[in-house]
């Protein structure tokens, strides 16, 4: 992972680590980071990790795609005492997707330290996750609101939590958990270690980290340049509403387009253009909040979706 045009600011008191090698990981963890596939730290885990080892409150502003997630798992990995089976980490996440992508990686870097790991989300078996939490997890990753129904059943003990790790902090609190999260707040120890990662520090956010950090290190990766490198846009101006269809099967005469994603605007749109391209013989899946997770689970060539923050267009 390249860190040219990144800048890093914060941690000043803490140097750059070059290598994994350098911060003195258990010898299994390191193995499984080598593993995986890293060879070098990237700009925010060349700064974010030691104060995670450290035990110190540690706040990562970063983008996603800049390496958070393995920050913060190698940093609680290295926290955990395997000899005990307490749930000693736990990392909460804004969508169930990004919570088992954070469990994966956890038990890939964990694989040879043999750590025991558990997701923790909606919409899968409550008697599974407390089965699984009473068998005894080291790790636990999930979303607020499982976690907290867990936590305040006293099916996941958070007695002997180290760290606590909010990911994506600013889609938590966009996404209505700030109770939730603020509950599960109250229930530990007063002493555990928070790390807050987030791609702004909006105002709700910097609340939180006033009311639960101490002496936070705060690390800042920028990057320079957000759009994507080698993709080329283009917009094509259409007159009236009611070409936009047969432009876009112009569109699909003319290039080779293997898969697509389509965003429209609204839900209403969405379910019209479905309709207008089934007639046409395309295969067709939707996305909108209308429909069930369940439902939302496209494996078709052309995929139309209703972002939930795009401007009008
Ligand atoms: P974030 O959590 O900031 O969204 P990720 O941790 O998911 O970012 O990292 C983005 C991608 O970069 C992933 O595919 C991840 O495996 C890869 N990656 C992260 N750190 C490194 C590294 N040190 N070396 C190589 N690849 C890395």
């Amino acid at each position: 992972m390249s860190s040219e045009g990144v800048t890093v600011t914060g941690a000043e008191e803490y140097p750059v680590f070059e290598s994994f090698d350098d911060y003195e990981l258990d010898e299994n963890l390191l193995r499984g980071i080598y593993s995986y596939g890293f060879e070098k730290p990237s700009a925010i885990q060349q700064r974010g990790i030691k104060p995670i080892l450290d035990g110190r409150d540690t706040i990562g502003q970063a983008q996603s795609g800049t390496g958070k997630t393995a920050t913060f798992v190698i940093g609680s990995l290295q926290r955990i005492n395997y000899g005990e089976r307490h749930t000693q980490a736990l990392i909460l996440a804004p969508t169930r997707e990004l919570a088992n992508q954070i469990y994966k990686v956890a038990l890939a870097l964990g694989d040879y330290l043999k750590v025991r790991a558990h997701a923790c989300i909606g919409g899968t078996s409550i008697q599974e996750d407390k089965d699984k939490l009473r068998d005894g997890q080291h790790l636990v990753v999930g979303t607020p609101g499982r976690v907290y129904d867990m936590v305040n059943k006293r099916h996941l003990n958070v007695d002997y939590l180290k760290v606590f790790v909010l990911d994506e902090a600013d889609e938590l609190m966009s996404r209505g958990f700030k109770d939730q999260i603020y509950d599960i707040f109250k229930c530990l120890p007063p002493d555990v270690q928070v790390c807050l990662f987030s791609a702004t520090m909006a105002p709700e956010i910097l609340d939180m980290t006033t009311k639960f950090m101490r002496n936070a290190v705060r690390i800042l990766v920028k990057k320079d340049e957000l759009t994507l490198e080698g993709i080329r846009q283009f917009y094509v101006a259409i007159e009236k509403e009611e070409w936009k269809v047969d432009t876009l099967c112009d569109l699909y005469e003319t290039l080779t387009i293997t898969q697509a994603i389509i965003y429209c605007n609204t839900r209403r749109k969405v379910d019209f253009l479905q309709d207008q391209l089934t007639k046409r013989d395309f295969t067709v899946s939707c996305m909108h909040a209308d429909l069930d997770q369940k439902d939302n689970s496209p494996g078709e060539s052309v995929l139309l979706a209703e972002p939930q923050n795009l401007p009008e267009a």
